[in-house]
């Protein structure tokens, strides 16, 4: 049953648009995908799967962005690629350092679209924050990306593309070298990734591959605001660690700031967390909480967040992210004495609940703060198209 309510239920208005020099990007294709390419191009079967595992490595252990540069591939073999493919790599309109080493990378793509990505790094690792779709339709009132006008569904080359551009921005090719700065990925840039599921598998399955970039699925983490009916796929298509956007333990509060929780409701999403594959205490479920001042920081909260853990047993961990309030923005922050007060809460209930630093505030790349140049709409604006829609759907039930 539909329920009415803020959330949208067309995630995609916008399909990606195709290159304009008929090309085929190469860089989000999967080896079959890559093969059958390559035939249709006019490769016999052998060619074909010869020439697939040498591009690879070229692409995606190498980090080639010409097809001429690919010196164990024919010249005639090279031409026919030529002809036909780009190994595709997204557009890089603004680059930003922030005082505390994080990056930020405005991203262009083919159709003018734009996406950010983040690069966080710290002392044991490097962490990369992806976006799987541009803008989002979830509306959540806190997040600055649900403010966005455009949506539509990065592709998976798209997705990857942003792990290459950080891997050549970074000075990290060939992909096996030791040290390398960039060690995880965080689906937690812009966008609902498992609202755009098929492209955010087929991209972590090319990032996980062993002959390329060869990311493990423990350092990567996928981020939802709680897309129940898609998590178990995710789990057992993706595999990788999952967070979860948790942000409130009542009905009330979480239909208001996460309004998709009218549609999956909280005990259905902690029964969903209790089903994913893989969780158990050496890789457990992060739960995102952000910390709104006099909205869902009371003691009560932490009580109850508490209680809900334990109610599923889930093998847990919680992430109290201090809200970063943007212009039109509707909370503040909690205080930090609070913060440190519902951390303190939650760790006696025995659950791990650090506090998230902030990081390049300087240069807004701060969750929810992706691609401030954008084109917004306002609050007032988003709340009239809901109370529209839910009007729409009330007509249309009745
Ligand atoms: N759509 C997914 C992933 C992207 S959002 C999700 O919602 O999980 C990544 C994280 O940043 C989420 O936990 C989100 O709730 C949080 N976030 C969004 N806006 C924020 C803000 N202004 N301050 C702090 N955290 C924010
Ligand atoms: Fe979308 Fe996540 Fe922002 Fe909610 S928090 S609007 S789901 S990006």
């Amino acid at each position: 049953m539909q329920i009415p309510g803020l959330v949208d239920p067309v995630p995609v208005p916008r399909p990606a648009t195709t290159r304009a020099d008929g090309k085929t990007a190469i860089v989000g294709l999967s080896r079959i995908r890559l093969r059958e390419a390559f035939e249709a191009a006019g490769m016999d079967a052998k060619a074909a799967k010869m020439r697939t595992s040498q591009v690879w490595n070229w692409v995606y252990h190498r980090g080639v962005t010409e097809i001429d540069a690919m010196a164990n591939i024919s010249k005639e073999a090279r031409a026919l690629i030529d002809a036909h493919f780009v190994v595709g790599r997204p557009e890089i309109t603004e680059a930003q350092v922030s005082s505390d080493g994080t990056r930020k990378w405005l991203l262009r793509f083919d159709d003018g679209n734009e996406a950010e990505c983040v690069f966080i790094p710290d002392a044991d690792r490097g962490t990369l924050c992806v976006s799987s779709q541009v803008g989002c339709t979830l509306n959540c009132r806190f997040c600055f990306t649900g403010t966005m006008k455009l949506v539509r569904n990065l592709t998976a080359g798209e997705i990857v593309g942003q792990v290459m551009l950080a891997r050549d921005a970074l000075g990290e090719w060939p992909s096996s070298q030791d040290g390398r700065m960039l060690t995880n990925i965080v689906m937690m840039g812009m966008g609902e990734p498992l609202y755009n599921f098929e492209a955010v598998r087929d991209a972590l399955h090319i990032v996980m591959d062993g002959d390329g970039l060869g990311l493990s699925k423990r350092r990567i983490t996928l981020s939802t605001s709680g897309v129940v009916p898609m998590m178990a796929r995710a789990g057992a298509e993706i595999g990788v660690n999952l967070a979860v956007s948790l942000h409130a333990v009542t009905k009330e509060v979480r239909d208001e700031i996460v309004p998709i929780n009218k549609r999956y409701g909280i005990e259905e999403l902690l029964a969903a967390c209790a089903a994913y594959p893989g969780a158990n205490n050496a890789r457990r479920i992060t739960f995102e909480y952000v910390m709104l001042d006099g909205k869902n920081d009371s003691d009560a909260d932490a009580y109850e967040l508490v209680r809900l853990i334990r109610k599923y047993d889930l093998p847990a961990k919680v992430n109290l992210i201090p809200f970063n309030p943007w212009p039109g923005s509707d909370y503040l922050c909690s205080p930090p004495e609070r913060v440190e007060r519902f951390s303190s809460i939650v760790f006696a209930g025995g659950i791990s609940a650090p506090v998230r630093r902030p990081r390049g505030r300087d240069i807004m790349a701060a969750c929810g703060q992706l691609k401030s140049s954008s084109e917004k709409i306002s609050r007032a604006d988003l709340d009239r198209a809901a109370a529209e829609k839910e009007i729409g759907w009330t007509e249309v039930a009745a």
